[in-house]
C-alpha cells in the first residue's frame, strides 16, 4: 500500500474511533453538544461544495436556485426564533460574528467594553496584546465591565461609574459587548441600557454560549432588554451545526450585511446555513423543552456535586440558571491536571480560567476551575435523576484513581443514551455515514 492510501484509512479509520469513544464517554464540555441525523445529512450534502457570494437574490454565482429558498426560510426562522428584524446566518462562526459587528459599529481605535477573559471573557472580545480578535484584528481598545465574583456577574453601580469616567476621559465605548464563555447568570443588560444611551454606546450581545436557552425561553431575552444586536455560535446550547449568526434591530442590517459580505467572508458555508435552518426548525418545535430541561439538568449537577463537597462556584446566587457549571479545583491540583485526568477517565470537559486566579500566579494553561456543560447530555435525553449519577461519576473521577471503574459507571450509564432527542426523526447521536 502507498503511504497516501494508508493515511487516508487512518484518517478514516481515526473519525471512526473519534465517534466510537464519545459514544461511552461524558460529553461535558460546555461549547459542544450533538447535531441530529437530518443535520449531519445536509452537512456532507453537494452544498458544501458551492459557492453563494451576496444575499439570496443578489448573488454574485449563478447555481443557487435552491440555495438561496434555504437561506431564505433560514432567516426567517432565526427572525422568529429570536423575534429579531433582521437576521444574517451567513457567519461562519461565533468569533466571525463579532467581528462583523465591530468591523459595522466601529473604527479601529473605538473602545470597546467586555468581560475580561477571568471573569468569563471570550478571546474573540480580547484586547491585542493577548492576540484577541478584537483588539488585535479591528484594532479596538478593550476595556472591562466591574466583576462581582461572589455574585459572579457584571457589577452595576461599579460600572456605571467607569463607563461615566471613560466618557469624561475621552474614551467613550462605541459598544458594550455582554455575554460570555464563563456564563451562569443572566446579565444585566436592562440596568445599563441607560447608561449605555448616556455616553453613545451600543449594547449588544454575544450569546455564543446560551443562544439555544434564549430561544427556548429559558435565559435572558437581550433584545427585549435593550441589546440592538446579538451575536452567537449555532453549536453550543442551540444544537446546530458549526457556524455563527447575527440578528439585530432592522436600522443595523445594511451594515451588517456589507461586513458580512465582502467585509470578513467570501464564500459563506451553504451545508452549514442548511443545518442552521433545521435546527432552528427543530428548535421552535423542541426548544422550551430542551431548554427548559438543559437549566434544570444544570441546577441537578451542581447542587449533586455541592453536596458531594465539591467547590461549586456562584453559590451565593443558587451556581447557575444557565447549562454550565463552573468548579474550583485547586483542592486536585489545577484545571489542567484535572482535565487530563478526567479525559483518562472518558469524562470530557475543559479547564476554566476563574475570577482572581491571575492574582493568584494562575493563567490559562494551569487555571483553577474546570467548566461543565450539560447541553450535550440533555440532548441525549438524560435528565435530573441522571445528574445525580453524572455528579457521582465526577466526585469518584475526582478523588480516586480508578481509571477503569469510572470508565465502566459512564458507559452503563451512556447504554440508554445513544440517540438524539428534541428532533424530527430517530436519530443516532455518534454514527459515521
Ligand atoms: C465560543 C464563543 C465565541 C466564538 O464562537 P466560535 O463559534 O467558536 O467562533 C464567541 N464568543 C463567546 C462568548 C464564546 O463563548
Amino acid at each position: 500500500m502507498t503511504g497516501a492510501r494508508k493515511d487516508y484509512q487512518k484518517i478514516v479509520g481515526l473519525v471512526r474511533q473519534h465517534e466510537k469513544w464519545f459514544s461511552e464517554s461524558l460529553p461535558l464540555v460546555a461549547s459542544e453538544n450533538v447535531a441530529s441525523q437530518g443535520v449531519r445529512e445536509v452537512l456532507s450534502s453537494d452544498l458544501g461544495q458551492r459557492y453563494a457570494e451576496g444575499w439570496p437574490g443578489e448573488r454574485v454565482y449563478a447555481g443557487c436556485r435552491y440555495i438561496d429558498q434555504i437561506e431564505l426560510t433560514a432567516i426567517d426562522m432565526a427572525k422568529r426564533l429570536f423575534k429579531a428584524e433582521f437576521a444574517d446566518v451567513r457567519p461562519v462562526s461565533g468569533a466571525c460574528a463579532n467581528l462583523a459587528i465591530y468591523s459595522a459599529l466601529t473604527n479601529p481605535g473605538d473602545t470597546m467594553i467586555a468581560l475580561s477573559i477571568p471573569n468569563g471573557g471570550h478571546i474573540s472580545a480580547g484586547k491585542k496584546e493577548f492576540s484577541g480578535t478584537a483588539g488585535l484584528v479591528h484594532g479596538l481598545q478593550i476595556d472591562y465591565f466591574s466583576f462581582d465574583k461572589e455574585k459572579m456577574n457584571i457589577d452595576v453601580d461599579e460600572t456605571k461609574k467607569k463607563l461615566r469616567a471613560l466618557k469624561s476621559g475621552g474614551k467613550s465605548p462605541k459598544i458594550l459587548m455582554f455575554g460570555g464563555s464563563l456564563i451562569l447568570f443572566p446579565q444585566p443588560v436592562e440596568e445599563l441600557t441607560a447608561v449605555a444611551k448616556e455616553i453613545g454606546a451600543i449594547p449588544c450581545y454575544d450569546a455564543a454560549h446560551v443562544a439555544g436557552l434564549i430561544a427556548g425561553g429559558q435565559f435572558q431575552d437581550p433584545l427585549r432588554e435593550g441589546a440592538h444586536l446579538m451575536s452567537f455560535s449555532t453549536h453550543k446550547t442551540l444544537f446546530g451545526p458549526q457556524g455563527g449568526t447575527i440578528v439585530a434591530k432592522e436600522e443595523y442590517a445594511d451594515g451588517i450585511k456589507k461586513a458580512v459580505f465582502p467585509g470578513t467572508s467570501s464564500n459563506h458555508h451553504l451545508h452549514s446555513v442548511a443545518g442552521k435552518a433545521l435546527t432552528f426548525a427543530e428548535f421552535l418545535e423542541y426548544g422550551k423543552p430542551y431548554a427548559r430541561s438543559v437549566v434544570a439538568n444544570a441546577y441537578a449537577l451542581a447542587e449533586g456535586l455541592a453536596e458531594l463537597g465539591e467547590k461549586v462556584l456562584g453559590e451565593e446566587m443558587g451556581y447557575t440558571k444557565s447549562h454550565q457549571v463552573a468548579l474550583d479545583v485547586t483542592g486536585y491540583g489545577d484545571g489542567g491536571v484535572v482535565e487530563k485526568k478526567l479525559e483518562e477517565m472518558n469524562i470530557i470537559a475543559n479547564r476554566q480560567l476563574l475570577p482572581g486566579d491571575l492574582q493568584a500566579g494562575r493563567h490559562y494553561t494551569n487555571p483553577g476551575g474546570v467548566r461543565l456543560g450539560v447541553s450535550e447530555l440533555t440532548r441525549l435525553g438524560m435528565n435530573k435523576s441522571d445528574m445525580r449519577e453524572v455528579a457521582q461519576i465526577l466526585h469518584q473521577a475526582l478523588t480516586t484513581d480508578d481509571a477503569a471503574k469510572t470508565r465502566k459507571r459512564i458507559s452503563t450509564l451512556r447504554k440508554n443514551h445513544q440517540s438524539v432527542k428534541y428532533s424530527f426523526r430517530r436519530s443516532d447521536a455518534y454514527f459515521y455515514h
